[in-house]
């Protein structure tokens, strides 16, 4: 996510710290990856009706006799109790007045029982008949009705579009602890989820079109719908944005089609190009870019932008350096997000000040967009010394921890601040140490290691340790301990 140029939240709540292993996604050879096969149904209004059917691959070390999935679209409902969007951002976002959605589970086959509950109810458990072991599979198939809020975030019909992040049910991440089960906190992107194949097929009125995270296979018109059908393969979510009113402008990058989807009157300016600039720049430097199809969506948002595997959001009302500077924020994320997952909830420095810094470098490289590294550094680091002194003064003393979860922040002031400003700081301080070479060759490791598994903090320490000596440097940072 992008979020500088948003006012800040405020989150009180606490979840214990957890981090998950990197699990490998086992890619191409068909059977050794959970798979969702989703059709779903829009109305030309607020109601998406969705059948799933979802197979389990048992790649743990574990017996596993239930499923657990998260409902992120049942937190738009009256009475949540974490509201995806905080009273702060709430007039902007809901901007016909406060709007409701929910998502509501219909019926699940292929099961001995389930049931719709967790903290929020945020989690739908599903009972297998029999208990399935390592390396054996299990299917089952879910319908859903999923009720959209009139609002400008993930979720939701915008002011000109409707925006369906999270429009499913994902299955949540499973380590040793078990399944990770966040709520929906409104600061940061509390998803964790591993890499999947997805067969989405989208029936819509013929009016619409719509921008997903996968490739379009076939598409026919029937009566007044549309039906068209997109794969994609080792993805640990899947997105889409609807419109009656897409224009689109394509761009070739070295490793995928990109088509940038608007619905003003013009492109917006220089956004493909940057798009592929930053695409073929982070498949350079850190690894090629794993999807065929790359599609960035102006649309209304209440955050600058968002990231889900080959699609990403940016705010369609951001001034033309902003859109830039978050389209390639959120091109970064490809790599660090979609491609190499991690904690989101409880370590999001670890992808979003890699996303950062990953930006710093491509502006560094592409100048001719006006942004330096000398000034982007120079920003970050007057933003965290203004956070450092007014929590300084507010709280006594200011927590500068870094590895925590996004409901131990206490506003996205300090989570901006800390996840985004000092991770580059830190990521800056470490390519100085080093020196660019093994800078960057530590970046690739970490890449080529951790592609399309969930990486731990250790997995990131340990690929630049393995070229120099950096576990103390990071962990001053993270532990709050360096003085910037
Ligand atoms: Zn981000």
């Amino acid at each position: 996510m992008n979020m500088k140029k948003t006012t800040a939240f405020i989150l009180t709540a606490a979840t214990a710290v957890m981090i998950l292993p990197a699990t490998a996604c086992k890619s191409s050879d068909g059977d050794k990856l959970n798979s969702y096969e989703i059709t779903a149904t829009y109305d030309g209004e607020n109601t998406l009706e969705g059948a799933m059917t979802f197979t389990f691959f048992n790649d743990t070390e574990s017996e596993i006799s239930d499923l657990k999935f998260n409902l992120w679209g049942n937190a738009y409902r009256e009475g949540a109790k974490y509201s995806p969007i905080s009273e702060e951002a709430a007039t902007k976002a809901y901007y016909d007045g406060i709007s409701y959605g929910e998502m509501t589970v219909e019926e699940v086959t292929g099961c001995a029982g389930w049931e719709t509950g967790g903290e929020d109810e945020n989690i739908l458990t599903v009972t297998l008949p029999e208990s399935v072991y390592p390396d054996e599979s299990a299917r089952i198939s879910l319908t859903y009705t999923l009720k959209l809020a009139n609002v400008n975030h993930r979720t939701g019909v915008t002011q000109k579009t409707v925006n369906l992040g999270n429009f499913y049910p994902v299955l949540c991440a499973y380590d040793e602890q078990g399944y990770a089960e966040s709520p929906y906190y409104s600061s940061g992107d509390p998803f964790v989820s591993e890499c999947a194949d997805y067969s989405v097929t989208f029936n819509l009125p013929k009016q619409f079109t719509a921008a997903t995270s996968g490739k379009e296979v076939s598409r026919t018109v029937m009566g007044d719908t549309s039906t068209a059908k997109y794969e994609l393969s080792c993805a640990r979510d899947f997105a889409a944005v609807l419109s009656d009113n897409f224009k689109t402008r394509q761009i070739k990058a070295d490793d995928c089609d990109i088509t940038v989807y608007y619905t003003g009157e013009q492109p917006p300016e220089n956004i493909a190009e940057c798009a592929a600039e930053s695409a073929d720049y982070f498949s350079d430097t850190f690894g090629k870019y794993a999807y065929p199809t790359l599609s960035v969506v102006m649309t209304p948002l209440t955050v600058s932008g968002m990231e889900y595997p080959a699609l990403v959001m940016i705010a369609d009302d951001l001034s033309a350096s902003d859109g830039i500077y978050t389209t390639v924020h959120e091109t970064a994320h490809q790599w660090w997000y979609a491609m190499v997952g991690n904690d989101q909830v409880n370590c999001a420095w670890q992808d979003e000040g890699l996303a950062e810094y990953s930006t710093l470098c491509f502006f560094e490289n592409h100048p001719s967009y006006g942004f330096t590294r000398t000034a982007m550094l120079g920003t970050a680091t007057k933003a965290y010394r203004a956070y450092f002194s007014v929590y300084n003064q507010i709280f006594g003393k200011a927590d500068t921890t870094m590895t925590r979860s996004l409901g131990d922040f206490a506003s996205d002031y300090e989570y901006a601040n800390i996840a985004y400003n000092k991770a580059l700081i830190m990521f800056e301080t470490l390519r100085t140490s080093m020196g660019d070479e093994k800078f960057f060759a530590a970046l690739k490791k970490y890449f080529g290691e951790n592609k399309f598994a969930l990486a731990k903090s250790e997995n990131l320490i340990a690929a630049f340790d393995s070229l120099y000596d950096v576990e103390g440097m990071i962990a001053g940072f993270v532990e709050g301990k360096t003085v910037i």
